[in-house]
């Protein structure tokens, strides 16, 4: 049994989702926060930069709506990992509000972990519904859910792109990696395959298989 796990901001979209939903409502002011995410981990950095965000809830789906683009490669990888009886659930550090909105319109039925907004009028709070209790690094523990899967029997291959992937990415069976997750895996000497899209993935898999 093969599960594909996967990060969704910069990985299943083209950018990072909350970056840009970051850089709308807090212009670069969110910048200098997340100069310190290696240092201070996911969760602060998630907590301090939303914190400096007014927006609605509707302002922010419209939002992500009009910024958010879709790998293209994306939709046919999941046609291809259902004909193939792979597993595919996405673990982000975005929240739950703007994965569900993008994940239905563009007709995509995966199940995700991910962080829980909550709005009250034009502020933000995060919750971590995943998060390891014994571990306040990250908002929604990737790593544990490669574990979690490869204790019901699944090799696991890891899809990622950033800093909040690198925990995962040192324990699945197979690492996907680009930009930030490849200079962290080359830094913690992690074997990983390069990818620019799925179309890669979809490849590197074939070839696992
Ligand atoms: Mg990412």
């Amino acid at each position: 049994m093969i599960a594909v796990l996967s990060d969704f901001d910069g990985t299943i979209t083209k950018e990072d989702v909350a970056e840009l939903l970051l850089q709308e409502f807090t212009g670069d002011a969110w910048r200098e926060i997340e100069r310190l995410h290696e240092r201070i981990g996911t969760r602060e950095t998630l907590r301090r930069e939303f914190a400096l965000v007014r927006a609605t809830k509707e302002e922010v789906l419209t939002a992500a709506e009009r910024l958010a683009r879709l790998d293209p490669t994306f939709p046919p990888f999941l046609s291809f990992c259902r004909r193939q009886k792979i597993h595919v659930e996405i673990v982000s550090e975005g929240f739950d509000a703007y994965l569900l909105h993008l994940l239905d319109r563009w007709g995509l039925d995966i199940p995700f972990r991910t962080n829980a907004a909550s709005f009250d009028g034009d502020r933000i709070t995060l919750t971590h519904p995943y998060g390891d209790p014994t571990c306040t690094l990250c908002g929604t523990c990737k790593m544990g859910r490669v574990l979690e899967l490869r204790a019901r029997g699944y090799r696991v291959a890891y899809v990622g792109n950033g800093i909040s992937d690198i925990c995962p990415a040192l324990e699945a069976d197979l690492v996907f990696a680009k930009d930030d997750l490849a200079a962290l895996c080359r830094k913690h000497e992690r074997g990983f395959v390069p990818f620019r899209d799925f179309g890669d993935v979809q490849r590197g898999l074939a070839d696992w298989r």
